[in-house]
């Protein structure tokens, strides 16, 4: 099962390029949160609960922290454009491109978790104990569910 592992740098930063947004809203797109570390098999079920959500994704950087990521625009951005460019908020003027996840040395995820396969991926790997529980959990409680509809 391949471990579900980003890429580090999309492009490569020009600081002569005038324009380096063109063709790209990428940060514009989601917000992400910062979470608690998750340790035991209560604080993975609920990354399990996240991820089963349609455009929620969980993500651990290159500092080891894990945050949330809901991948939903700006309700601002107009056609890959600030809309509201006078007005937005402190965090938006503070993003550079060049440390952004486009240029790649900005926040490189070490791993990107899409949806549950890629969570159980990463688990089967990097804690094959906990893995073994929660795939021992998740087919019982299936098994018990199919039972109970015959
Ligand atoms: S700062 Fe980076 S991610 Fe955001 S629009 Fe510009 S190139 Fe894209
Ligand atoms: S306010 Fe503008 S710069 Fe900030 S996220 Fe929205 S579209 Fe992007």
């Amino acid at each position: 099962m391949p471990e579900p592992i980003l890429p580090k740098a999309l492009k490569k930063f020009d600081p002569k390029d005038e324009n380096p947004c063109a063709g790209c809203s990428n940060c514009c797109e989601y917000v992400s949160l910062e979470i608690d570390r998750p340790t035991d098999l209560t604080d993975f079920d609920q990354i399990f609960w996240y991820l089963v959500h349609k455009d929620v994704w969980v993500y651990i950087d290159d500092e080891k922290d894990w945050y949330i990521q809901f991948n939903t625009p700006c309700d601002k951005l107009v056609e890959q454009r600030c809309g509201f460019y006078p007005h937005r908020p402190q965090l938006c003027r503070d993003y550079e491109p060049e440390t952004c996840v486009r240029y790649g040395d900005g926040d490189p995820e070490e791993y990107l978790f899409k949806n549950e396969t890629d969570l159980f991926n990463y688990l089967s790997k990097k804690r094959p104990k906990l893995y073994a529980k929660m795939k021992k959990k998740y087919e019982l409680q299936k098994a018990k569910k199919e039972k109970a509809l015959a």
